[in-house]
């Protein structure tokens, strides 16, 4: 008898004919013997809609920073409902199913409203519900914190409820089940090429997830990363007649074999993003230092940035940000310039998007630059700027040009050929 944790997402639960197949699907598990612990999103776009009708109610559209205890406890009543209506529907199915909210699952955050951090799952009442021998729902995307206050982990949260209750029970099987099969090499809805990956390292689907990929919250890699959690993530959608999921989806697990020779395994990206370059200042250390001080006071979180000499003197300094940012990087740039002794023209540079191409059989492998230079030369696509980490390297393009470098791309790197992470 295996432990199993299935989390649902919105789009799975999001009408009563689809909560009815999730809990077919999860009174399936229960019946094999497995035992089974659920976590669940709100139905569709409930979020979504709670958040409208918190800005229709306070005429603002900062509600969630005015009132962020309350934003909780409006989010949270999302979970609430799916949670409810998934353990009516599974004792429909002759399958015994009790539902518990963040708090009552002892699902202990800090004390961050809407941004929350899990500090610990003690989960009791969880083992209790299973010991009974029934499945046990738990509301995703939510806890108590540590001062009994009702938080939420932030949107897309219940991934990250998912993979801790996994990690605390210590389970068998962690499956995320969403309306795609798996996380596919790129994006299919813009490069028709992309494949689905069999399996990827937890390192690899963190990039991914941080760049853009919208299948799972980064949050939830990481955590199965610590804990050496493996996460298969696969669709609701699709009924597999044994319930054997072992070949369905995509395995993010700890060493992936046979991948070795793929440079790449997929490509992510993400729009929204501007460079701002800053000429005239001194040059020396103190220059960046300032600079980055001031926009880290300020919440401006900073991609890449590069100093290089001009003729003069002086530095030219350049760095990618948030396209929502620019306005206030620009202040802060003009005024840490000014104080510093002086600062020539600063240009900003906004529709940006930004690719990751990610691999770890990248890594120590020259060439890979080259490559993806020479692709995007070949379609006369303009790099704005890169930047690189041991399993990654990404690059910044105009987002009208998006879609055809991440085709270029993927067709360069072979990935609509190769069977990604094949076994
Ligand atoms: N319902 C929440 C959201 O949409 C949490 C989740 O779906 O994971 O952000
Ligand atoms: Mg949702």
């Amino acid at each position: 008898m295996a432990l199993v944790v299935q989390k649902f997402g919105g789009s799975s639960v999001g009408s009563p004919e689809r909560v009815r197949a999730v809990a077919a699907r999860v009174a399936r598990a229960r019946r094999r013997g497995d035992d089974v612990v659920v976590a669940v999103s709100a139905m569709g776009d409930t979020t979504d809609d709670l958040i409208m009708l918190a800005g229709a109610v306070t005429g603002s559209d900062k509600v969630a920073a005015e009132h962020p205890r309350e934003m909780d406890m409006l989010l949270t009543a999302g979970e609430r409902i799916s949670m409810a209506l998934l353990a009516m529907a599974i004792c429909r199915e002759g399958v015994e199913a009790r539902s518990l909210t963040g708090s009552q699952a002892a699902i202990i955050t800090d004390q961050t409203h809407t941004a929350a951090r899990i500090v610990e799952v003690r989960a009791e009442r969880v083992r209790e519900t299973l010991d009974a021998g029934a499945v046990a729902i738990v509301a995703g995307f939510q806890g108590v914190s540590t001062a009994r206050e009702i938080t939420t982990l932030g949107r897309g949260g219940s991934d990250t409820t998912a993979v801790a209750l996994a990690c605390a029970l210590g389970a068998d099987r962690c499956e995320i089940y969403t309306d795609v099969d798996g996380i596919f090499t790129c994006d299919p809805r813009r490069v028709p090429g992309a494949r689905r990956i069999p399996r990827i390292s937890h390192a690899e689907m963190l990039e991914m997830a941080t760049a853009g990929a919208q299948v799972m919250h980064a949050r939830a890699v990481d955590m199965g990363a610590r804990y050496g959690v493996d996460i298969r993530v696969l669709s609701s959608f699709v009924d597999t007649p044994d319930d054997d999921e072992s070949s369905r989806g995509t395995l993010i697990t700890k060493n992936p074999t046979g991948m070795e020779d793929l440079v790449l395994t997929g490509i992510a990206s993400s729009r929204g993003h501007a460079k701002l370059i800053i000429r005239g200042l001194p040059a020396g250390m103190r220059t960046p230092t300032d600079l980055l001080v001031a926009l880290a006071e300020a919440g401006v979180s900073v991609d890449m940035i590069t100093e290089t000499p001009e003729v003069g003197g002086g530095v030219v300094v350049q760095l990618t940000i948030r396209e929502d940012d620019v306005v206030r990087a620009r202040e802060i740039a003009e005024r840490v310039g000014t104080a510093l002794g002086g600062v020539g023209a600063i240009e900003a540079r906004t529709g940006l998007a930004r690719i990751a191409l990610v691999g770890s059989g990248m890594h120590g492998r020259p060439g890979v630059y080259a490559a993806a230079f020479r692709t995007l030369l070949s379609v006369g696509v303009e790099v704005e700027a890169v930047s690189t980490s041991s399993i990654s390297i990404t690059l910044l393009v105009p987002d009208d040009r998006e879609d055809e470098a991440l085709r270029a791309l993927h067709a360069g790197f072979g990935l609509d050929r190769a069977v990604a992470g094949a076994v």
